[in-house]
């Protein structure tokens, strides 16, 4: 994969020149920032200059358009930029990388075992070392927030495959310098979840973000909402007034007059009650929520399988591993409850237990994992 860092051109041209030359497409660069390209069949153009000859002329620097009186501009917002940001997001709905170059010989890693976890009161050995792929998948989710206006975002998450829980380390996984189509070296796959059991567990995490943020453009609706219905009910407050007024001024043909009037007083009433419905089912937010893209990343880390051992207690054991990429000890998992935590105990028996499983842990349940 060609590296993204130290080029020199703006992202969107850096996009242009990837997405022809992964489509089929040509590019020429007639001089900075200007272009000659064909794009891929099939891709249907936008209406507009040049889309006769199949050729379009792209300028990236709206300086260099009055020299180049056939070139469009490029920029993000144009159909056509739009129609090929399009393009590139169907083609690449999902797609899997290997991260590359990491040390999968850590110095001293015993010591540094000992130094983030704590399995009291025993003393941690390693009994083997074994460098996996770990899966990782990034997912792209687009939201709308509609309501009288459109709103969208679109909100990433990485999750762990073999833990099963979020990376929060997104784009550091993601360093387009470290990711690679082919393995190096070729390793055996960890243990993990699917990915659609992954899928599930970002889209909770979502979920649960979108929700915060729905509530808050709730509240400012619905506080602007009751403005616009307090001015309306003022509004027709007056209509009421003035026919009231009228009714003083009233003399001759009065009970005519009276039966106008109520049955205006209805309609008043009617249209007030309409219109307030109006503005309240404009008010109405709705979120919508879609899957862009995902990104599955296979990392080497090191699947560490440590024994505990301590006096007058059995030897016990517990699996951790160890992040080349950030060097350091993922938080464990405690075998009685599942929790991430880096201090545990070992159990007369041979158990090893995070500490709130500590009191009911003792000759306990069953190991989860
Ligand atoms: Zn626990």
């Amino acid at each position: 994969m060609e590296s993204l860092t130290g080029d020199h051109r703006s992202p969107l041209e850096a996009f242009l020149k990837q997405y022809l030359d992964q489509t089929g497409g040509v590019w020429d660069e007639i001089e900075p920032q200007v272009y000659d390209v064909a794009l891929p069949d099939g891709t249907e153009l936008p209406t507009g200059r040049g889309s006769g000859s199949g050729v379009l002329r792209l300028a990236f620097d709206p300086e260099a358009l009055p020299e180049h009186p056939s070139a469009q501009l490029a920029s993000f917002g144009t159909p056509l930029v739009d129609r090929l940001l399009n393009d590139a997001l169907q083609r690449g709905r999902a797609g899997q990388f290997f991260f590359i170059g990491l040390n999968l010989q850590p110095h001293d890693l015993l010591n540094r075992l000992r130094r983030s976890l704590t399995v009291a009161p025993a003393t941690i050995q390693i009994k083997t070392v074994r460098a996996l792929h770990f899966p990782q998948v990034a997912f792209w989710f687009q939201t709308a927030f509609v309501s009288d206006q459109k709103e969208q975002m679109v909100l990433p998450l990485a999750i762990d495959l073999h833990y099963g829980r979020e990376v929060r380390h997104l784009e550091q996984i993601l360093d387009p310098t470290r990711l690679a189509e082919h393995a190096s070296p070729a390793l055996p796959p960890a243990r993990a979840i699917s990915l659609q059991a992954g899928y599930q567990l970002a889209r909770g995490q979502i979920l649960r973000s979108i929700a915060a943020l729905a509530n808050n453009r709730g509240r400012e609706l619905s506080e602007r909402c009751d403005v616009q219905i307090g001015r309306l009910q003022q509004y027709y407050a007056d209509m009421r007034l003035e026919l009231d007024e009228q009714k003083k001024r009233a003399t001759a043909n009065a009970e005519e007059a009276a039966g106008r009037r109520a049955e205006r007083q209805a309609a008043l009433a009617r249209e007030e009650q309409l219109r307030i419905a109006e503005l309240r089912q404009k008010s109405q937010l709705q979120a919508d929520l879609r899957l862009l893209q995902l990104l599955r990343v296979e990392q080497p880390k090191l699947l560490v399988q440590i024994s505990v051992t301590a006096a007058d207690h059995a030897t016990g054991r517990l699996d951790v591993v160890w992040d080349p990429l950030l060097e350091t000890i993922e938080a464990v998992p405690c075998p009685v409850c599942g929790k991430p935590s880096y201090e545990f105990t070992l159990n007369k028996s041979g158990q090893v237990v995070c500490d709130s499983c500590k009191p009911s842990g003792v000759g306990g349940k069953p190991s989860k994992r």
